[in-house]
């Protein structure tokens, strides 16, 4: 599919170390990964590779004999994982599920980069992070969706109006108008009356985030939940962006206490966030995924990673820096923000928060 039109100019330019084009994240994985090692986890409809970079060996020692739900209902779950025998907790950092979210991918770029040369991607000694994720064992996504990513014809939304960033992402019908939200959720896959397929989508209009998850359409779901099932990650960050401040979301049909870490570990971003004078949305509260007002939430991919490896899972909003956001973000920033999401991340993740799961 072609990449879609582009109808305004970047206000501000987009820095050389901003790489987010699908190529750029495909030449980094290619020429500068020597620590980490480069998987495949799938192909796209597009035909494009989905990669993972892994840091740290894995610790098969640690697995048990039954899967994530057996070992449950078994009233055990380390006969999946014996977390605590652990000795390096794993992160799982999950970026570019929707394609014109880039502020993610170049975010899990530049944890690569510091795993890599101790430096991020603006070329700043990031040693205590590095550090910091040397204590872990690290998998890294940049790009989830590269045939949403391909199709996105902007590179950093600094400065445009979000109206743009919506016509590009959620998509348009064939007389021109937005999907929108929710509009963009209630036709699914996103095929038919589609003018401009947007960066939510893969080539077949699949939006990971509300696949079929018991029988996935997409072969990256497939493969994501795999890994779940596989790897179990202690704290999984699934990296995606909004036109307001950094927001962690609750996790979905998951049990109260582990909600309950999701907000100790939204509060322990915040209080990152708060002490660089970045601005953030409020605290995640722990509800009832009961039905409200006549609706109830949706099962999505983050329950559904959950409930195929447990762990602490979360979803990260980025700000995108839109000209009409709620506050100001510059690219400076909105790395900043990941940089120290990250460290929280890697601090939940050795307290053994998710210990129990
Ligand atoms: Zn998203």
């Amino acid at each position: 599919m072609e990449k879609l039109d582009r109808r305004y100019e970047n206000p501000t330019p987009v820095p050389d170390w901003w790489t987010s084009q699908f190529e750029q994240i495909e030449a980094i994985l290619e020429n500068e990964i020597e620590r980490g090692e480069v998987r495949v986890l799938a192909t796209s409809p597009g035909g494009r590779p989905v990669h993972a970079v892994f840091y740290g060996e894995a610790e098969p020692a640690c697995r048990g004999k039954a899967n994530f739900n057996s070992a449950v209902a078994g009233r055990q779950p380390s006969a999946f994982v014996d977390r605590a025998a652990r000795k390096r907790p794993v992160v799982l950092l999950n970026a570019g599920v929707h394609g014109q979210e880039m502020e993610g991918m170049v975010g899990v770029l530049s944890a690569i980069r510091i795993m890599e040369t101790g430096r991020d991607v603006q070329g700043r000694p990031q040693e205590a992070l590095r550090r910091a994720f040397d204590t872990v064992r690290l998998i890294a996504i940049p790009c989830a969706n590269p045939d949403g990513r391909f199709r996105v014809p902007y590179d950093g939304w600094v400065g445009l109006p979000s109206e743009e960033m919506h016509r590009v992402g959620q998509g348009t019908r064939r007389d021109g108008s937005l999907y929108g939200w929710p509009g963009c959720k209630v036709v699914h896959p996103m095929v038919g009356d589609v003018g401009d397929l947007g960066g939510y989508f893969d080539d077949a209009g699949v939006n990971m985030m509300h696949d079929e998850v018991f029988d996935p359409m997409s072969e990256t779901t497939a493969a994501l939940l795999r890994l779940m099932a596989t790897d179990a990650p202690d704290i999984v960050v699934n990296l995606h962006s909004h036109e307001n401040p950094p927001s962690i979301h609750q996790l979905s049909y998951g049990p109260k206490s582990v909600k309950e870490r999701i907000v100790a570990y939204a509060e322990r971003v915040y209080a990152g966030l708060d002490r660089a004078g970045i601005p953030h949305m409020g605290v995640p509260e722990v509800v009832h995924d009961d039905i409200r007002e006549g609706m109830m939430k949706s099962f999505n991919f983050g329950s559904a990673m959950f409930h195929a490896g447990g762990g602490l899972v979360s979803t990260y909003e980025s700000a995108h820096g839109v000209s009409d956001g709620l506050e100001p973000f510059d690219y400076e920033r909105i790395l900043e923000a990941h940089h120290i999401l990250f460290g929280a991340v890697v601090e939940t993740a050795r307290e053994g928060a998710s210990a129990a799961l």
